[in-house]
Order: C-alpha cells, then sequence, then structure tokens
C-alpha cells in the first residue's frame, strides 16, 4: 500500500485536508491473504455481508512469546487471557490448545471458556460483586477468584468450598471503583476462614500501559503475600492484570500524526475529542512484560519467595490475529475547502469498529483491496446506517485510489476489542459473522470456516 501511495500524484491542496497515511504492521498470514487473488472474494461472497476474520495459529503464538520471557527469567508464569477482548470461540480454543488460562467477569464468559476446554483450574474470575450462581460455579470448578470485596468473601464462606481467592488491590493513588483498601485487605487477611477460603495471593489491573507501576506494585505486594503467611494463608500468585500495549503502526507514522493532527482531517471538520489509543507502542506485549520483570530484580524477588506472577492480557494476545472486511456499497464525492474527497459507505456499521464510541477513532488505515496502484484519494468511511455519526473513519485516509463498489474494504489488526465489545443487530443489520482462518499443513494454502461462538446479545 505505501508503494502505490508514494507513486500516486497528489493534486495541489490535497494534503491540507487528508490525516497522514498510518499503515499497519502487518503479519505475514495477512500479506499472504492480501496477495491471494481469489479467497476474500471468496469469503465475502459467500457471507454476503462484513465479516471478521480471526487467526488463531497467531494467538497461540502470542502466548508462546509471553511464555518465553517467564522461562528467560526463570520465574513462575500463568497467562490468563482477558476474555472480554474478544468473543470469538477459536480464541478460548488456542488458549486451551496453548494451556493458557482465562479471565473471565461473568457466569456466560466461564460456561464459554469451559465449553472451548480450558481447564477450571486454568480460569481467573474478575469482576465486581460476582453473583452467587458464578461463584459457586467457580469454587466447583477450582477456578481462581478475584475478590473484590469483603462482601464477596463473606458470601465465599457460605460455598461449599475451600475456594482459591486472590484479593484485589486498590492501587496507591488510584481512584478506581475496584480493588480493596490497605484496611480492608488486613481485615480480611485477618478474618479469612481458612477452612473455606484459600488466600492464594493478589490482584489488580492498572490503566494505561507503563511497565513500572506494575513492577513497582508487585513488589510491594511481595512483601504482603511474606506477612500473610504468617497468618496461615498460601499466598502463591501476584496477577498484574492486563494493559500489555500492541503496536500498530511505526513511530515516525504516529509521530507525523501527532503532529499534524487537526480538525482539516476531518469529514465536516471535527476531530474526535477523546485521546487516542496509543498506536505506536515501543514495549509491546512480551517485552514490556520482560520490563516488567527485570525492575529492581522482580524476577529474582519472585522467585525466592516462592511466588508465582499471573498476567491477564487481553489486546496484546490478539495482537495481529485478526481483521475486519466490509463491502462498499455506495461512493460521493464532496468537497472540503475547494478540495475534493470521497466518502465511502460501508456494508456495515461503527459497532463493528468500537473506537468511534468513545469519541475517538480507530488509526491504523484499512487497505483498500484489490491493492492496484491510481490517484491518491482522501476518503473518509460512513457506516450502513441513518446516523449521521456512524462513521467507520471520520479522518480522510489517504487511499491509493478511488474506491469502487467491486472493492473490498479491509480494517488490519481488529481483533482486540474492535470487532465485537459493541456490536449489535442495530437496524435489524446482521452481526458480522466470525470467518476462522488456518494455513494448511504445508502453509501454501489456507481454510476457512465459520466460528462457532453463539452470536452476542
Ligand atoms: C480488561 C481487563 C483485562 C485485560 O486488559 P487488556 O488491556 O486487554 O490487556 C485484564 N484484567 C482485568 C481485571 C480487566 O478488567
Amino acid at each position: 500500500m505505501s508503494a502505490s501511495t508514494e507513486t500516486a500524484v497528489a493534486p495541489p491542496g490535497l494534503s491540507a485536508i487528508t490525516a497522514t497515511p498510518m499503515p499497519a504492521h502487518r503479519p505475514d498470514w495477512e500479506r499472504g491473504l492480501l496477495g491471494d487473488p481469489k479467497l476474500l472474494r471468496e469469503i465475502a461472497e459467500t457471507i454476503g455481508g462484513p465479516f471478521h476474520l480471526m487467526y488463531p495459529e497467531r494467538i497461540v503464538a502470542n502466548i508462546r512469546a509471553f511464555g518465553e520471557v517467564f522461562t528467560r527469567a526463570r520465574v513462575h508464569g500463568a497467562i490468563y487471557y482477558g476474555k472480554k477482548a474478544n468473543k470469538a470461540e477459536c480464541v478460548v480454543r488456542a488458549c486451551a490448545e496453548a494451556g493458557c488460562g482465562v479471565d473471565v467477569a461473568s457466569f456466560d464468559e466461564l460456561q464459554a471458556a469451559i465449553a472451548g476446554g480450558v481447564r477450571g483450574a486454568d480460569l481467573m474470575v474478575t469482576g465486581p460483586a460476582k453473583s452467587d450462581r458464578l461463584l459457586e460455579q467457580a469454587t466447583r470448578d477450582g477456578a481462581l477468584i478475584a475478590v473484590d470485596d469483603q462482601d464477596e468473601l463473606d458470601r465465599l464462606s457460605a460455598v461449599e468450598g475451600p475456594s482459591r481467592v486472590l484479593l484485589r488491590v486498590l492501587p496507591p493513588g488510584s481512584s478506581s471503583r475496584f480493588g480493596m483498601t490497605d484496611e480492608e485487605l488486613d481485615r480480611a487477611l485477618l478474618l479469612a476462614d481458612t477452612d473455606s477460603i484459600r488466600l492464594h495471593g493478589f490482584s489488580f489491573h492498572l490503566s494505561g500501559y507503563e511497565a513500572a507501576p506494575r513492577a513497582d506494585l508487585a513488589h510491594t505486594l511481595i512483601r504482603r503475600c511474606r506477612e500473610a503467611r504468617r497468618l496461615g494463608h498460601p499466598m502463591t500468585t501476584i496477577s498484574i492484570g492486563g494493559g500489555f500495549g500492541v503496536d500498530y503502526v511505526s513511530a515516525q507514522a504516529w509521530e507525523e500524526f501527532r503532529k499534524g493532527v487537526n480538525p482539516r482531517w476531518f469529514h465536516g471538520d471535527r476531530a474526535p475529542r477523546s485521546a487516542y489509543y496509543p498506536y505506536h507502542c515501543p514495549l509491546p506485549g512480551p517485552s514490556m512484560l520482560a520490563a516488567i520483570l527485570g525492575r529492581g530484580d522482580l524476577a529474582d524477588r519472585l522467585r525466592s519467595a516462592g511466588i508465582a506472577l499471573a498476567i491477564e492480557p487481553g489486546r496484546a494476545l490478539l495482537d495481529h490475529a485478526g481483521i475486519t472486511v466490509f463491502g462498499i456499497q455506495g461512493i460521493k464525492t464532496r468537497l472540503a475547502h475547494g478540495v475534493p474527497y470521497d466518502i465511502l459507505t460501508a456494508n456495515g456499521t461503527s459497532l463493528s469498529l468500537s473506537e468511534q464510541w468513545f469519541d475517538s477513532e480507530y488509526l491504523p488505515d484499512p487497505v483498500l483491496w484489490p491493492q492496484r496502484p491510481g490517484n491518491l484519494t482522501p476518503t473518509c468511511v460512513g457506516g450502513s446506517s441513518c446516523l449521521e455519526d456512524d462513521m467507520l473513519s471520520r479522518r480522510r485516509i489517504p487511499l491509493p485510489r478511488p474506491a469502487t463498489t467491486d472493492d473490498l474494504l479491509i480494517y488490519p489488526n481488529t481483533a482486540g476489542y474492535q470487532m465485537d465489545s459493541n456490536e449489535s443487530s442495530f437496524h435489524g443489520l446482521p452481526i458480522p459473522p466470525k470467518v476462522v482462518l488456518r494455513s494448511s499443513p504445508d502453509e501454501r494454502q489456507f481454510n476457512w470456516r465459520l466460528d462457532t461462538a453463539p452470536d452476542a446479545i
């Protein structure tokens, strides 16, 4: 795509109304798929509407990459996939295949994980004020339960146990509504009935994507684990939650976007009001884990205390594991400050590209397929609903040629949170199905099938 962008000749004034290019990093499987002259068309014609495409082999590779960081640091690690990031059944199956746990926050998520082949003992149950039904099932399954307050502990004491419990910590200085204060933790450690409740350690989940605060809080909690052991609690595990970053675009593309971004790049001269996800991440996923384990010799401290480090990555396990494919239903040309640009109507809605719902925008550029050179064309992408604000891309993307209604538009790296967290059958439009793509054993071609997870509710 970048090659054809460079060869296109830009008429004067175009750059003023066009966003800078944000080409996504592209994994080999995606290059192979985009390079195949027929397969995407075949899938699109069979489905007859927009679809998400998942590549679970990549999830297995992502899990292994995190696992290797633990091995190299000689730390006992446990990985729990933060399930809310994508509902597809193939993700849970990939976790089961790779021996990875799943972090669930509802009864339905728990059932979906078990049905996908994950062992009960490999589940982590998080979320506030869990229902009795969820607490009972989690105890029966032998899951680790991250308890958010004393009330949950009291209700767990009444469940036939023992229950395996982590206490969720309110991070110091945080205004989060989740977790327990120091006093609440002290009280829980003193009062917990060690027969029915096995306190296995602490958990937390921080916003942001920084290594240092995660490592620092883990250090504090190692000390607390040692103290709590004197009260007879096993204290085997510290979970540092999710929030491992994903590197969507190059440092240069991200810098140029951030330096230049202004309302004139957007349809209606209206830029999103909220912050953007940091689409370039210098220490993504496993490298961030390595940085955490290296800070203040955290790895050594964990090892000498005999404590396992649990992580709950959602987005980072789905890096490069999926794309979203739309057809184009219509095209109109408009003027912005005297310069023409195109507005496409995709055959789906922005409910399938979640950032719009946070008044932000998903910045990795979609690919216009088939890929051919042409004249650089600033292009916005609208959804097929009647809502003015239903736009997949408000910014004018520098597409390498004008789109036609025979083309497909492919948004890259959408498996983490973009696909299904906000989907609904608004307007009676069908929810895009998920297609599971696999390489054939000789890796020369792909096979595809539909994911079997029940539709989003
Ligand atoms: C959302 C969430 C995660 C996953 O977060 P990512 O940013 O996707 O890694 C993990 N743990 C808890 C408790 C969460 O709420």
